[in-house]
């Protein structure tokens, strides 16, 4: 759809406001996209927050970009603004999953996309805008099983794998996060079976989502709790063979807690094997090193262009595209979504998946 087109079509849905054209001095109708992003401390929010941004202006439309420091009040009061300035449409990265059904209330007849997290417990929202988390989930879980040699890399058992038992420890993401669970449901039934056979043990005994979830997905909370592992669970030397985490910043303040009880620092050098995911240019560089095992590849461009065209069909009175309309329950309804393909980034493709592709330049890695 080009401008003109698109004009057109934002003026018979009668749902966008009218703006003047500073440079053109015609007016042109476009439309207001309030765009709520959680936090600036993890890497890909920023790229999240940037890519959607710049493709809703390519199509013409007025962006406010607003980051909520991970404060979910913050951030419903950003919304609130959003909206009372008169935004039609929202896109919005959730902090807490539920805590915005009182500012959507407010929302009206707009259309409001749900951005990677699942906003809960509002019949307010209209599109949901992920990656397949389950699949984040299993592909970490399936990750931890290669690097631990119990399954090969094509996913096949390792014949001469280890006779175990082997001893691993979880980490969960943040629990106001949907996607935490995901990540973890699909992590557990990729791991269940070792861990019922024997061949996996998890020697803290801490394997419930709550015992194992990590606030607000801090890097320093898992670096804490990591650290008052070692101290305890094993602190006479007993092995640790693997972690899983569900995302880069946990990963590394694992990885640091257990060189800093005197183990690794590399792989090689007998550190546990650690998951990931986002793909943060930092642990990217650990990968590289032998330090940090894998991490998950959700390309934030292609996100931004599911989120974008999303918005812009609603805004003109058309279907956005979806490909799963029956997984993400909010409480108030089934939201229809579209799913993207994460992918496991190890030390064998990350050239490939990352600097090829143009999502870093060899300098980000440095
Ligand atoms: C996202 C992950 C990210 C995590 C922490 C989740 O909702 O899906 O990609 O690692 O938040 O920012």
């Amino acid at each position: 759809l080009g401008l003109g087109a698109l004009v057109l079509a934002l003026g018979l849905a009668g749902c966008a406001g009218t703006d003047d054209d500073a440079d053109g001095g015609e007016d042109a109708e476009v439309a207001r996209v309030g765009v709520a992003m959680p936090t600036q401390e993890h890497q890909r929010w920023v790229s999240d927050g940037t890519n959607v941004a710049a493709q809703l202006k390519d199509l013409g439309h007025n962006v406010t970009l607003e980051y909520a420091d991970d404060d979910p009040q913050v951030q419903a009061e950003q919304i609130r603004q959003m909206i009372e300035d008169g935004a039609d449409a929202l896109v919005i990265g959730a902090v807490d999953g539920s805590a915005l059904t009182d500012v959507l209330a407010a929302a009206g007849d707009i259309p409001v996309v749900s951005y990677d997290r699942l906003i809960l417990d509002t019949p307010n929202v209209d599109y949901y805008a992920t990656f397949d988390n389950e699949r984040v989930g299993i592909q970490q879980g399936t990750s931890l099983l290669v690097g631990l040699g119990i399954l090969n890399p094509d996913g096949t058992e390792n014949a001469d794998g280890p006779e175990g038992p082997l001893n691993i420890e979880l980490f969960a993401g943040s629990a106001d996060d949907n996607n935490a669970g995901f990540f973890f449901n699909g992590a557990m039934d990729t791991l269940r079976p070792y861990l019922e056979d024997g061949t996996l043990v998890v020697p803290s005994g801490q394997t419930e989502f709550d015992d194992v979830a990590t606030p607000g997905w801090s890097g320093d909370l898992a670096q804490e709790r990591m650290a008052q592992l070692m101290s305890t669970t094993y602190a006479g030397g007993e092995d640790l063979h693997g972690v899983l985490a569900p995302f880069d910043g946990i990963s590394r303040g694992i990885i640091t807690a257990i060189q800093g009880a005197g183990r690794g620092p590399t792989i090689a050098d007998g550190l546990p094997v650690v998951t990931g995911q986002d793909a943060e240019s930092d642990s990217v560089v650990l990968i590289d090193d032998g330090v940090q095992l894998s991490t998950i590849f959700k390309d934030t461009r292609q996100l931004a262009e599911v989120a974008v065209s999303a918005v812009h069909k609603m805004l003109t009175g058309e279907e956005p595209e979806t490909n799963d309309i029956s997984t993400y329950d909010n409480g108030r309804l089934t939201v229809p979504a579209y799913l993207l393909a994460p992918q496991l980034v190890t030390q064998d493709n990350y050239q490939h998946l990352l600097i090829e592709s143009g999502y870093y330049e060899a300098g980000d890695l440095a």
